[in-house]
This record gives structure tokens, C-alpha cells and sequence, in this order.
């Protein structure tokens, strides 16, 4: 039996992490997800909190084979330490999923196996561009899974996100 680790910030978590996500439990039958920078949220590049991205997540993958762990990590900001760091948090894990360069290199770093999936459509399907979509009033519903346009409607969150990338010149009295 494989237990994956992959980790990301899901803000919000879309069909990009849900393809990659789908491609690593085709050679894994437990997969550990970590939601990292857990501690952030209501601010602009941040929106959702540690437990709104935890509902995206499970109920988005509600239907798949594989177990999924789904585990909050807050920030450290000492990088050596880090993968010890998630490793506290987590169940036991023998391989990392990551293409972002700094994870490859702390889990290399520390002796486990990493491996790099491709990118699905990163030009449209990444966490900045959905919530410029939404700023902007644009679609991005066909950018997430459904559950996650629920969990979004559900928290008001689009409305969130706008009322807190506006500054306060914005605001009369
Ligand atoms: P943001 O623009 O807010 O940084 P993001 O789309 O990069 O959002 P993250 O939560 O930062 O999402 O990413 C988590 C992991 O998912 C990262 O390792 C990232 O490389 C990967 N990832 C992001 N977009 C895609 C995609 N379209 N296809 C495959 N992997 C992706
Ligand atoms: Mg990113």
C-alpha cells in the first residue's frame, strides 16, 4: 500500500488539484492532503478558511476509490524545518506529488521520493485567476468542481472576497 502526501493552498481548490488529485489515486490508495497556510484567511489572495477549504475538498472527492486525509497546516517560516513540520501533522506518508519547486526541494532534501505532475490547463485553472474571475463578475464555475460553487454560495463567499479587496476610500459616509 502507497499513502501520498500533496499539498496546496486551495483558495479555492479547483479542477486543476482535482485531476491531479484523480491521476494519483490511480497508483495510490491513501492519499494525505494538506492544507497549507491554514491559519489565513479573509484577505484577498486568502478568502476561505481553513474549514471552508476542508469541505471543498471532501466533498469534492466524496465519490472516489481512494481514502483521503484532509489536514490543516499552518505556516512556520523556518523552510528547514518545515517538512518535519507536516510531518507532525500527518499521517505516516512515503511519497510527495508536488511541482511547486520549494516543496520538492525540502521533501527531497529530508530523503523522500518526489514526484512532479504535469499541469491541467494552469493558464486558466489556477487560485488567481478564479478569484479575479470573481472579483470581475466572469465565469468561474466551470473552472471547480460543483461542490465547490456550493461550498461558495453556501459561505457568501464571493460577496466576501469583494468586500474585502475593497479599501476603505470606497466607502462613504
Ligand atoms: P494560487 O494562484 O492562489 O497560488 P494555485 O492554483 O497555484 O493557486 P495552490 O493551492 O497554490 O493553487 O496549488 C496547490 C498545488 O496545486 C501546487 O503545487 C500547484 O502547482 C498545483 N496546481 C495548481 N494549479 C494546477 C493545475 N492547473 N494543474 C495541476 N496542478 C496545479
Ligand atoms: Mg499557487
Amino acid at each position: 500500500m502507497t499513502r501520498a502526501f500533496y499539498i496546496g493552498r486551495f483558495q479555492p481548490y479547483h479542477n486543476g488539484h482535482q485531476y491531479v488529485l484523480e491521476q494519483i489515486a490511480e497508483h495510490c490508495n491513501e492519499i494525505v492532503i494538506g492544507v497549507g497556510s491554514a491559519q489565513l484567511s479573509h484577505e484577498p489572495t486568502n478568502p476561505f478558511t481553513a474549514g471552508e477549504r476542508v469541505l471543498m475538498i471532501t466533498r469534492s472527492l466524496e465519490r472516489q476509490k481512494a481514502r483521503f486525509y484532509v489536514i490543516p497546516i499552518e505556516d512556520i517560516k523556518r523552510n528547514a524545518l518545515w517538512a518535519a513540520h507536516v510531518r507532525s501533522m500527518t499521517p505516516p506518508f512515503d511519497l510527495v506529488y508536488s511541482s511547486n519547486p520549494l516543496v520538492v526541494r525540502l521533501f527531497s532534501e529530508e530523503g523522500t521520493s518526489v514526484r512532479s505532475p504535469a499541469m491541467y490547463e494552469r493558464h486558466t485553472h489556477s487560485g488567481t485567476e478564479i478569484r479575479r474571475r470573481m472579483l470581475k463578475d466572469e465565469n468561474w464555475h466551470d473552472l471547480v468542481p460543483d461542490a465547490v460553487v456550493q461550498v461558495i454560495r453556501e459561505i457568501d463567499g464571493v460577496e466576501r472576497l469583494r468586500q474585502i479587496s475593497r479599501n476603505d476610500c470606497e466607502v462613504d459616509s
